[in-house]
């Protein structure tokens, strides 16, 4: 079966959806036992997708676990209340302290700022590498080295890491160490991490997942020899969402292949097109040569999403940034992505040098994030052209007040 496919069908076995199309929304804290037999018989089962307390999740949550576990071919899919819950959950999950962890420089902010300060006062180091860093990857590992996280494509600046190499070079010095992937650029379609070898793909599921900017969720699919920990160790930490979010992401499944290729086609279009305008110097597109690891996307991934950057030729001030963002008709300026709305932000390389710990950064203009939406994008292509035509005129005025000087 292809992915549209599997996306339509994945989760809605006859339990979960009770003869209509989509599973129930089963919202619930007690879920009632008839007998004593059955509440033994539940709690026997409580792991194995047996309704016993509403943590435990209820037929909703069961629907949408079923299908991510299929989706992403995993032996179970934890849920969480959003992203950074998963993500946090995850690593505690696996680490005590006196360990230490391996994480990419470039994963998303909040990740390196849980391990920086949390993991950090529970006695857990954690080194940073280059998501570059290839099969040098094994030089890093050190005795108690317990865990490597990685994203690819990296967070804002999007290099593509070699991720056979780095998995093959992990296990080739410590077979025992779980290696978990933020997905959420992925969406656990576009790159199968679990058929990559690593051992839990990460998901937020406000992203692509739910899809419509209007919900919080978390996802983490693990393999056979993580998921019994993952799960535990995450319900001992309280973690769950709610039925209606559950059911938000099963809906979102449902079109998520066609979204994905409309991200895919879109985004390349508008990527291609500012890769060719005058005002800017790189484009971050994994789907184009000038972006890091290109190479390794081309050969890992199935398809893009509709998140990339570019950089410009000038470092804006804040009179030159706000006069581009503060104008656009279809870019709003929001954090989050994956919705159906396309969303503009702004990094300045002092700002990104600080979250790159190990590389810090090789170029002088403000980079500038995209999430490329559903509308035309021939629309959002003249709104951009609108914008770099402000930062030209912002430039020829500052240009002329220095020359009176
Ligand atoms: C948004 C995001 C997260 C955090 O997810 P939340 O649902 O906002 O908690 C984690 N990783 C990446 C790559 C993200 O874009």
């Amino acid at each position: 079966m292809s992915l549209p496919t599997i996306l339509i069908g994945a989760g809605r076995k006859k339990r979960y959806t009770q003869g209509a199309v989509n599973p129930v929304v089963q919202r619930a804290s007690s879920l009632v036992f008839e007998s004593v037999a059955a509440k033994k018989e539940a709690t026997a089962n409580r792991a194995k997708g047996g309704l016993f307390y509403g943590r435990r999740g209820t037929l909703t949550h069961f629907a949408l676990q079923d299908a991510l576990t299929e989706i992403e071919g995993g032996a179970g899919c934890y849920l969480y209340p959003c992203g950074a819950a998963a993500i946090s959950n995850a690593i505690l999950a696996f680490v005590k302290a006196g360990d230490h962890i391996l994480v990419s420089e470039a994963a998303y902010e909040p990740t390196q700022e849980f391990c920086n300060h949390i993991l950090h006062d529970f006695g857990i180091t954690t080194d940073y590498f280059s998501p570059l860093i290839g099969r040098d990857i094994a030089k890093a590992i050190k005795a108690n080295t317990k865990v490597v996280f990685l994203e690819s494509p990296s967070s804002i600046t999007m290099e593509v890491s070699d991720i056979p190499a780095i998995v093959q070079s992990i296990r080739q010095v410590n077979p025992d160490i779980v290696i978990m992937i933020d997905n959420t650029w992925g969406v656990g379609v576009l790159f199968n991490a679990l058929e990559h070898g690593i051992d839990i793909s990460i998901q937020s599921g406000t992203k692509y997942l739910i899809g419509h900017s209007d919900g919080m969720l978390g996802t983490a699919v693990a393999n056979k020899r993580c998921w019994d920990q993952l799960r535990e160790r995450s319900y001992l930490m309280g973690q769950m969402c709610d039925a209606d979010t559950a059911y938000l992401a099963s809906r979102g499944l449902r079109t998520l292949a066609v979204r994905l290729k409309q991200h895919h086609e879109s985004g390349l279009k508008v990527a291609k097109w500012l890769a060719n305008h005058p005002k800017v110097a790189t484009v971050n597109h994994p789907l184009l040569a000038s972006c890091k690891g290109h190479e390794f996307f081309k050969r890992d991934f199935s398809g893009a999403s509709g998140l990339f950057s570019f950089i410009l030729k000038d470092h804006l001030d804040d009179v030159g940034l706000a006069e581009f963002l503060d104008n656009f008709r279809h870019f709003s300026m929001a954090y989050s992505w994956g919705g159906f709305e396309s969303l503009i932000l702004a990094t300045q390389p002092e700002e990104l040098a600080k979250i790159r710990p190990v590389s810090g950064v090789d170029f002088t203009g403000t980079l500038i994030r995209l999430h490329i939406g559903l509308e035309d994008p021939d629309d959002l292509i003249a709104d951009l052209a609108a914008g770099l035509n402000r930062i030209k005129l912002h430039k020829n005025r500052v240009n002329a007040i220095q020359s009176l000087r």
